[in-house]
């Protein structure tokens, strides 16, 4: 059997996502180790354009572009697999754990009898076998998971693997797949996509402003809107504010909220309950503005700020607007 690992392209509005490239950048680590041969899937409607950009990476770049994948439903995504895998088969995939990832890799798994590692940090060899590294109890410990099956299915996070660009551009070859859709095997059907204008999502941001119950009320995150505007950051919140009603339960953070894992979190006016850190404490940098010096998220941050968030942030914002037009 072909030793291929293949990465589920994400893309939005008629672009790559980043972590596309992430995945690439760890199915060639992967590939290096193991002999194989990388290759992309790329799904959607009016995609093709996308496929030069995978081809710099991939040895061969599989292309699905049909109207009925405009939005993503678990059905016409699996079915668009299960054509290409009647064609040729992995020994590993790769997908994001994004929202569209996390549904689709257990299907896949379950139809093509994968062994699934899900929301993993990493993947590494040992001893010859690859092993996904994935957090668990709230963040607290690591598992190692390793693999039985010879289809083995992984979704990584966003944000934990560095980019590196190919030293020699690969200019793999591109193969269209037509799919026949049976209406009747799509189940689910999107009737409307609403989309925030400008708002960056949580989970895939790479910095995040996040605000808590020492911001005060709803109307102070004005300023925490203004620094992650300058940042091009997203904003989000500890369950306090949440559920005080100050911000929508979508930006909360922690155990019963999201889990980010941004290069920058910055935390104002946020304790740093055991709860909330797990769903940032994997950030890579942490920076947090609090005006308590025995708050416990100091203990996690990389920078601390011991003030007044309301001194600080706009002056932050200000510096960083001068910064970039300077
Ligand atoms: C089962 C369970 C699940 C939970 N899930 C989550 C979750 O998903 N996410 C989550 O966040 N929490 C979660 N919690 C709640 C968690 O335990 C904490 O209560 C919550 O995180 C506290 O939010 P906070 O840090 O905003 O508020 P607080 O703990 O009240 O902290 C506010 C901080 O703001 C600082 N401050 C006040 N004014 C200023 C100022 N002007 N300038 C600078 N600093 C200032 C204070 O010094 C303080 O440290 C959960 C709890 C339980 C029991």
């Amino acid at each position: 059997m072909m030793r291929n690992v293949w990465v589920l392209a994400e893309h939005t509005d008629g672009k790559l996502k980043r972590v596309t490239f992430e995945l690439l950048t760890k199915g060639r680590e992967i590939c290096a180790a193991v002999g194989g041969t990388l290759c992309a899937v790329l799904i959607g409607s009016g995609v093709e354009g996308m496929a030069p950009d995978l081809q710099k990476w991939a040895s061969k770049v599989w292309v699905v572009d049909q109207p009925s994948l405009e939005n993503y439903t678990p059905d016409a995504y699996a079915k668009a697999m299960t054509t290409i895998f009647e064609k040729e088969r992995p020994i590993m995939l790769l997908l994001a754990a994004s929202s569209n990832g996390r549904d689709l890799a257990p299907k896949l798994a379950a139809r093509f009898d994968g062994a699934l590692a899900s929301s993993c940090t990493d993947v590494v060899m040992d001893g010859g076998r690859l092993v996904g590294i994935r957090p668990v109890l709230g963040e607290t410990a690591f598992v190692r998971v390793g693999f039985k099956s010879p289809l083995q299915i992984m979704t990584i996070r966003p944000n934990v693997i560095p980019v590196t660009e190919p030293e020699n551009p690969s200019n793999g070859t591109v193969e269209k797949v037509d799919v026949t859709f049976d209406e009747k095997d799509l189940r689910t059907k999107v009737l409307e996509v609403t989309k925030a204008a400008g708002k960056v999502e949580l989970t895939e941001a790479s910095i995040i402003v996040s605000g808590g119950r020492g911001m005060g009320g709803p109307e102070n995150f004005k300023i925490l809107e203004e620094l992650a505007d300058v940042l091009g950051a997203a904003v989000g919140a500890s369950r306090s504010a949440v559920d005080a009603g100050w911000r929508p339960h979508s930006e909360q953070v922690g155990q019963t909220g999201k889990v980010v894992n941004p290069t920058l979190y910055i935390a104002c006016g946020i304790s740093g309950a055991i709860q909330h850190l797990a769903g940032m404490k994997t950030s890579r940098w942490i920076v947090a503005i609090n005006k308590d010096p025995e708050a416990p998220i100091f203990k996690l941050a990389d920078f601390g700020i011991v003030a007044n968030l309301f001194d600080v942030v706009p002056k932050l914002a200000e510096e960083i607007k001068t910064m970039k037009t300077d």
